[in-house]
């Protein structure tokens, strides 16, 4: 057993929990068919290794095949199979998928929905508005995660159950901010849930994001930047400083941009990379371009010249998704809670039993229960649906990640499941 730097000596577990979750997730196998589309309904389900639970007699969300399901309201909430009524968090591919008869979601992702799912029978609510669903009473509360995104509040028989879908507390210009939702019982996501990931401000992200483009632009030289096109995409464009030059987009990422400002959601004049003749090379430099993953390694780059690259997401806190990127540098930038994060919230929605869902599962299951809480998993098939999945996959393997030293010091002193894994999700 590694010591561990924070002083809780060798006895404590969580660091190793850290390690082996990431040599686990080199046994994964990183499906990039899904890096900017929906997951086909037809895939078989990935990672059904246990027996889907079904809780507690009168619980107000069970995990059924099809996905979490409501029984005294009979709907479902992201689920992966098709169903009668589909309650969306929010539209990344994991969550939002064809199929489903009737669709709610937030007025405010409806725009984002439909340019990813064109043609579904949707029904929309604005945040915090109730609506009768069978016995319930339902209401979507923002999530921070991506634009739309919503947790969904479920009360009924004078109980009160919340799922989370996936968020994050940090600032985020581009969409309304995370808001505690009072419990009993909270449905979380735990994409980043093991003391290695603390996220810094964001303002420090996006001037270090500044100060790469610019130093690049002062060199003559195009400033290309990977990150997921929904959501990571338009976080970065409306917080960068687009004084410093040029803005140009990958074609995949316009048709967000597209739904974003249709929502409302300010973002600077942007180019478009395919408008430019492949001849003009000169335009690219002085100039930003934010392109998807899958854009890595294509011929598509040679039409920048001389650039250099980087990649944004959460999973750059790794050094070894870093290297295997093969970027010049890594933005630690993620669009989900941190391990306070992911705390603060749980802490915040007051519930005393508390369910997860995607990420690290195991650890945050074994920490919540140190603290007292009931707390179960659901198995779901979240976490699967974005290129950052394969920075996940890249983020297996052979190297301790960075600072440690900062990692275990609002954990107790026992040692997590030793099955801790890392699963993929777009962060
Ligand atoms: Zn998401
Ligand atoms: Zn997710």
């Amino acid at each position: 057993m590694r010591p561990c730097p924070a002083a809780h000596g060798t006895a404590c577990g969580l660091l190793d929990a850290a390690f082996q979750a990431i040599e686990a997730s080199e046994a994964l196998e990183f499906d990039t068919r899904a890096a900017d589309g929906y997951i086909p309904m037809d895939q078989p389900p990935p990672r059904m290794n246990r027996e889907p639970q079904t809780g507690e007699p009168d619980d107000l969300i069970v995990a059924r095949l099809e996905g979490l399901y409501c029984p005294p309201g009979d709907f479902y909430i992201d689920p992966w199979r098709p169903v009668e009524r589909a309650v969306i968090t929010h539209a990344h591919s994991d969550h939002a998928r064809f199929g489903h008869l009737h669709y709610l979601s937030t007025r405010a992702g409806a725009n984002v929905l439909l340019s990813r799912l064109p043609g579904i029978a949707l029904q929309t609510l604005d945040y915090g508005e109730p609506l009768a669903l069978g016995a319930t009473r339902v209401s979507l509360h923002p999530a921070g995660h991506v634009l739309g995104s919503a947790q969904v509040r479920i009360e009924h028989a004078g109980r009160v159950w919340v799922a989370s879908g996936d968020y994050k507390l940090d600032v985020d210009p581009t969409c309304a901010a995370f808001e505690p939702v009072r419990c009993d019982t909270f449905i979380t996501e735990s994409t980043f849930g093991l003391p290695i990931y603390r996220w810094d401000a964001p303002r420090s992200i996006f001037d270090s994001i500044d100060s790469w483009w610019r130093h690049n632009a002062s060199e003559g030289r195009a400033s290309v930047l990977f990150c997921y096109s929904f959501g990571k995409a338009q976080r970065v464009l409306a917080s960068v400083d687009a004084a410093i030059g040029p803005i140009f987009c990958h074609g995949a990422v316009e048709p967000l941009n597209r739904a974003y400002r249709e929502a409302g959601v300010r973002l600077p004049a942007v180019g478009l990379v395919g408008e430019i003749a492949a001849k003009d090379k000169a335009v690219f430099r002085e100039a930003l371009i934010v392109a998807p993953p899958s854009a890595q390694n294509s011929a598509w780059l040679k039409r920048f010249g001389d650039y250099s690259d980087a990649f944004a997401s959460g999973w750059m806190r790794l050094r070894g998704a870093r290297r295997r990127r093969g970027v010049d540098r890594g933005f630690v930038l993620s669009d989900h809670a941190d391990w306070p994060g992911l705390q603060t919230a749980i802490r915040e929605s007051g519930a005393t039993r508390v369910i997860v869902t995607h990420g690290s599962v195991e650890p945050m299951v074994r920490w919540l229960n140190e603290q007292g809480l009931q707390a179960s998993a659901f198995d779901t098939q979240y976490g699967d649906d974005t290129v950052e999945a394969d920075a996940a996959g890249a983020a297996s393997g052979d190297e301790a990640p960075e600072a440690t030293t900062t990692a275990t010091t609002t954990t107790s002193e026992s040692t997590p499941d030793a099955s801790a894994r890392i699963d993929r999700g777009e962060s």
